[in-house]
């Protein structure tokens, strides 16, 4: 990212432009943001536990033995998260993202699926997994239940890095085989996703890009980030969205293509031998706050307006207290009408080491 975490403020946001997300169905008459934003994608954390303790994530020296991970009863229900999304949806919300922790260590998550698939103005619904608990079995009901999309998260080919990344010991055939499960039951789109981060795994950069080139998954880098306070991010540690594409351009040539959509998150590149297209998330590099319209929601219930925020807004609470319906609405609207998160943006050397919440606690 070059000089930008020491860069006071960065605007790339043309907030003046109200037409930015017309294109994007059922969101250009909803619910704006102090910056003009929609909100029109919902990322849902299931559970804050995992089967991996991925060390840019949830490094052992803090998610250790002795670590407390949150109680069945401290968890939002199936029922309260349907609940949370519906009334989301009527503020404009289309997109839901199930995540974690690890999403599939929560059981019955396809009866989740089901019910949220229901809810009229939900149009899509995906899953972020790093797939070693994804059964044949389990990936067709999921499918069945109205599950569209997958993505998986893979960060090596080779079994010595991929251990050093997930720090479990999980060889790298037990996430490919869950690739190919996904792949074989027939979901809309199946996606791998690989954190780089210098000094752990850049050197699979090519191999992956070698390995997906010319299948039907679509390989998305991402740049390391500093969410939380426990992967002792540097800037250092960034390998830049240019360096990748200038790392693969050198073995595959690739050209850069225009997004699907207004506000996609990853930048699109194709091969030019025909191979398929990669994607590369530049959240530090190349910061896309001003197209930001995701809100999240923990495991507990809280909903935060940027994955960079200190603490979230207490939906759970509010709900437990009965709280009638249309005084959830009005609140839920006010959060967002306030919001004027962007944080990847303004990142400064002081910003990296404020109080932030967990990415393991809200997801991806
Ligand atoms: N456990 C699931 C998984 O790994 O796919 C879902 C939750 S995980 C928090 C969601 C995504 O966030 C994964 O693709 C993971 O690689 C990514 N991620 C976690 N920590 C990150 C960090 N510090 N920088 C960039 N991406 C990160
Ligand atoms: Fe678990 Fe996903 Fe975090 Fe890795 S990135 S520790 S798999 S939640
Ligand atoms: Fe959205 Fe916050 Fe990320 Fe900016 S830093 S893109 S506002 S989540």
């Amino acid at each position: 990212m070059g000089s930008s975490s020491t860069r006071a403020v960065t605007s790339k946001m043309n907030i003046e432009n109200d037409n930015r997300f017309s294109d994007e169905p059922g969101v250009a008459d909803g619910l704006m943001d102090g910056l003009n934003r929609p909100i029109h994608d919902l990322r849902v954390s299931v559970t804050d536990r995992c089967n991996f303790r991925c060390v840019y994530c949830m490094p052992k020296e803090q998610f250790g033995k002795g670590y407390k991970f949150l109680s069945k009863g401290e968890l939002l229900s199936f029922e309260e998260i349907v609940r949370l999304v519906r009334a989301f949806s009527d503020l404009g919300v289309r997109k839901i993202r199930l995540t974690g922790g690890e999403p599939l260590v929560r059981s019955e998550l396809e009866k989740l699926v089901e019910q949220l698939a229901s809810i009229e103005k939900i149009n899509d619904i995906s899953l972020t997994t790093n797939a070693v608990l994804l059964t044949e079995k389990r990936a067709r009901s999921l499918r069945d239940a109205g599950l569209g999309r997958v993505n998986i998260s893979l960060d090596a080919l080779d079994d010595e890095t991929f251990m050093a990344v997930n720090d479990v010991g999980v060889p790298v055939q037990k996430v490919l085989d869950g690739i190919s499960i996904a792949a074989a039951a027939g979901f809309d789109s199946v996606k791998v996703n690989m954190v780089v981060k210098r000094g752990l795994n850049e050197h699979s950069i090519l191999p992956m890009a070698e390995y997906f080139h010319g299948t039907d998954q679509i390989l998305r880098f991402i740049e390391f980030m500093d969410v939380g306070n426990t992967n002792s991010w540097k800037n250092s540690e960034v390998v830049t969205a240019a360096e990748i594409a200038d790392m693969i351009g050198t073995r595959l040539p690739i050209e850069k293509i225009p997004p699907n959509y207004r506000g996609e998150v990853a930048n699109r590149w194709r091969y030019l031998d025909g191979g398929g297209e990669i994607g590369i998330i530049a959240s530090v590099s190349e910061p896309f706050c001003g197209d930001c319209s995701r809100a999240r929601l923990s495991a507990v219930g809280k909903l935060y307006t940027c994955l960079f925020a200190a603490d979230g807004h207490d939906l759970m609470g509010l709900l437990r207290s009965g709280v009638p319906e249309a005084d959830f609405s009005a609140k839920l609207t006010s959060i967002w009408r306030n919001r004027r998160d962007r944080y990847s943006e303004t990142r400064t050397t002081e910003s990296v080491l404020r109080p932030k919440v967990e990415m393991s606690f809200i997801g991806g």
